[in-house]
C-alpha cells in the first residue's frame, strides 16, 4: 500500500529494509500512534476522572473519546459496551471469571475448537475446573477451516458458551462467524470471538456478525501493548459481576458493604491505560483510513501469491486454506522451522517459528511446530521475493 515510510520500525538498524512478516505476532506502528502516544505521555498528560484541574478534565475527554472511537469501529450500539483490558488474553479471562463463574455450573460444556490460542482456552479450563463444566473440542475441515456443519450437528442445550477465534492465527481460516452464532444461539448458548486477527484485517460490525462477547489487543492493529477491548452487548455486562476490585470501578464503598459502578467502569478497576487508549484511538483512525475491505483484499492477495510461489517448492508443506486472512504456516522437510527463522533473519526477513500458542493445533497438525508469515497493510510482494530467497538459501545450506 506504499505506506511503509510511515513506519519507522521497518528499517533495519544499518538502514536497509527490514522484511517484516511476523504482523500476526504484533504489528508495527505507525508514527501517528507513536506522536499520539508521546503527546500523551508528555504536555497532554494526567490521569483521568478524577482530576479537577482542566488537564484531567481534557484527558478524561480524550480518554472516553477512544472509547467511542473504538464502538464506532466495531459497530456497538453504545460505549458503554466497549471495556478497555489489558489484551485479548485479560478479555477472556474477564468473561470467562465473571460471566462464567455466575452463569456456568456443574454439567455444562464449554464450545472450543481445535485452533484456538492457549488465551481462549486455559481461561475456561480454569473456570470449567472450578465449577465442574465440560470443554469439547470442535474439529476442523481438510483445509483448516472450524467444521461448521460438525458444530450445528454437535452443540447441544447443555452448551452454555461457545468460544472461537473469528481468524486463525496459525492458518488464517476465518470464521463462518454468523452460522457460528446462529448455531449457538439455537441451543441458547452465547458465543464469544477472539477477534485478535480479525480486527486489524477485516471490516467488523458486531449486529451484523450477531456475537456476544468479541476481544481484540491493540498492538495487533498498530497499536501499542497493554490496551485490548472487551466488546459484549450492553444487557450481559450489565448483569455481571466485577472481575477486579479497586478504585474506579465503585459506586459506594463502607466497611460493611460496597456497591458497584455501572459498566463499563464496574470493568475498570484501578487507573485505566490512558496513554495506550488514546493511542490506539490513533491507529484505529490511521487503519480504518485505507478501508478495512481493503485492507483485507492486499493481505489475502499477498497470501495467495505467497502460497503460489512456495508450493513451487517440493520440500515446502503448506497448511490452512487456499484462501485466508494475511496467515500462513508451513514447514520445511528437513529444516526445523526455528533453524529456518535464523537464517530468515541474517536475510533481514522476520518470521515466527513454533507453536504460536497454539499447542492442540500443531497435535492435530502432526508436527511440533511451523513456520509462520503474517502480513499487514505495509507488506507486499517484496516481502515474498526475500522470504523465497531465503528459503532458497535454506535449502542450499541444508543440501
Ligand atoms: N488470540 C489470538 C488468535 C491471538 O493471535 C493472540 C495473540 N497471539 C491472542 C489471542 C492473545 O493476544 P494477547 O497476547 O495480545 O493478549
Amino acid at each position: 500500500m506504499g505506506v511503509r515510510c510511515d513506519f519507522p520500525g521497518l528499517v533495519t538498524p544499518d538502514g536497509k529494509r527490514w522484511h517484516y512478516l511476523d504482523t500476526a505476532a504484533t504489528a508495527q506502528k505507525p508514527q501517528a500512534v507513536i506522536n499520539a502516544m508521546s503527546r500523551a505521555l508528555g504536555e497532554d498528560y494526567a490521569t483521568v476522572h478524577r482530576g479537577v484541574y482542566a488537564r484531567s478534565a481534557d484527558m478524561t475527554v480524550a480518554y472516553e473519546a477512544a472509547r467511542k472511537r473504538t464502538a464506532e469501529f466495531l459497530g456497538a450500539k453504545s460505549e458503554n459496551e466497549i471495556v478497555f483490558v489489558r489484551g485479548a488474553t485479560e478479555g477472556i479471562n474477564l468473561v470467562a471469571h465473571s460471566w462464567g463463574l455466575a452463569n456456568l455450573k456443574a454439567g455444562d460444556r464449554i464450545m472450543l475448537s481445535q485452533l484456538e490460542h492457549h488465551s481462549n482456552i486455559v481461561p475456561w479450563q480454569m473456570v470449567a475446573e472450578r465449577v465442574g463444566a465440560e470443554i469439547d473440542v470442535c474439529p476442523l475441515t481438510e483445509d483448516g477451516l472450524i467444521d461448521l456443519d460438525w458444530l450445528e450437528a454437535n452443540l447441544t442445550e447443555q452448551h452454555a458458551i461457545v468460544a472461537l477465534a473469528h481468524v486463525s492465527n496459525v492458518l488464517g481460516s476465518v470464521l463462518g462467524a454468523k452460522r457460528a452464532a446462529k448455531a449457538a444461539h439455537a441451543v441458547g448458548a452465547k458465543l464469544l470471538l477472539d477477534g485478535c486477527q480479525s480486527a486489524p484485517r477485516m471490516r467488523l460490525n458486531m449486529a451484523e456478525l450477531d456475537c456476544d462477547f468479541f476481544v481484540f489487543s491493540g498492538h495487533k492493529i498498530y497499536g501499542p501493548t497493554g490496551i485490548g477491548v472487551l466488546w459484549a452487548r450492553e444487557e450481559l455486562l450489565d448483569a455481571m459481576p466485577p472481575y477486579q476490585g479497586g478504585g474506579s470501578m465503585i459506586d459506594k464503598v463502607t466497611f460493611e458493604q460496597t456497591t458497584y459502578a455501572p459498566p463499563p467502569q464496574r470493568f475498570e478497576a484501578g487507573t485505566p491505560m490512558i496513554t495506550e487508549a488514546i493511542a490506539l484511538h490513533a491507529a484505529i483512525d490511521y487503519t480504518t483510513q485505507f478501508g478495512m475491505e481493503s485492507l483485507y483484499a492486499h493481505e489475502n492477495g499477498l497470501v495467495r501469491q505467497a502460497r503460489e510461489v512456495l508450493s513451487q517448492i517440493n520440500s515446502i508443506r503448506l497448511f490452512g486454506p487456499e484462501s485466508s486472512a494475511g496467515i500462513l504456516s508451513f514447514t520445511m522437510e528437513g529444516v526445523h522451522p526455528h533453524d529456518l527463522g535464523t537464517i530468515l533473519d541474517e536475510e533481514n526477513v522476520a518470521i515466527r517459528a513454533g507453536h504460536h500458542c497454539c499447542q492442540p493445533l500443531m497435535d492435530y497438525l502432526g508436527v511440533p511446530a511451523t513456520a509462520r508469515a503474517s502480513f499487514g497493510l505495509y507488506s507486499d510482494e517484496s516481502d515474498i521475493d526475500a522470504l523465497l530467497r531465503g528459503i532458497e538459501r535454506t535449502q542450499r545450506i541444508f543440501g
